[in-house]
């Protein structure tokens, strides 16, 4: 298997990147945001659970997002391997990903981190607010603070695989062509 990490902040271009990546490589897309957006539109008890959080601009509890994780991979036992998209978002969540691909023979091959400065990708979000429907677009107020757990919470992640020698970062702005080629440049020295 081939299992690759799109890491950044909101609004950094990982959902637009994701689509051109997994079409190319035939990996599996795990968007967590997305997953957790069609449990509340089909009203379940984990999507009525996960919008309080998701609507604060705060992290949906671990075991709740694990375990979204864990069934996505039963559902998808024969994939040749996964993008993963949104996740992990903390320590605890990179650590059971390890633990769960372990399980399965495999591991994170790298973690490609697309870096945005803060104002564009304010701008890059109330513009998206517009058009995606997703009410934590539109509030200036839970995009700062969607930030600000980014660099609280998430950024413990980039020190695990920095730690473990997988991470490289990715210049995020620019066209959508520009990034993705210097993302399939990156991607095709690590399946040589
Ligand atoms: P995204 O579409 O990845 O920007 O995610 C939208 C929102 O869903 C986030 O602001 C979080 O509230 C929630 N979410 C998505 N992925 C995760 C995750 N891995 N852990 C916790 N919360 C998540």
């Amino acid at each position: 298997m081939f299992n690759l990490i799109l890491f950044g902040p909101p609004g950094s271009g990982k959902g637009t990147q994701s689509d051109k990546l997994v079409a190319k490589y035939g990996l599996k897309h795990l968007s967590t945001g997305n997953l957790l957006r069609q449990e509340i539109a089909d009203k379940t008890p984990l999507g009525l659970e996960a919008k309080s959080f998701i609507d604060k601009g705060q992290l949906v509890p671990d075991e709740v997002v694990i375990g979204m994780v864990d069934s996505f991979f039963e559902l998808h036992k024969g994939a040749r391997g996964f993008l993963f998209d949104g996740f992990p978002r903390t320590a605890a969540q990179a650590t059971a990903l390890d633990k769960l691909l372990a399980l399965k023979e495999t591991g994170i091959a790298a973690v490609l981190a697309l870096e945005v400065g803060e104002d564009e990708l304010v701008k890059r979000l109330l513009n998206r607010g517009k058009t995606s429907g997703r009410s934590d677009d539109t509030d200036e107020g839970v995009i700062r603070k969607r930030f600000a757990v980014y660099k609280s919470e998430t950024s413990a992640v980039a020190d695990h695989y920095k730690a473990a020698g997988k991470f490289k970062s990715i210049k995020g702005e620019g066209t959508v062509e520009d990034i993705f080629s210097a993302l399939c440049t990156a991607i095709d020295k690590k399946m040589a």
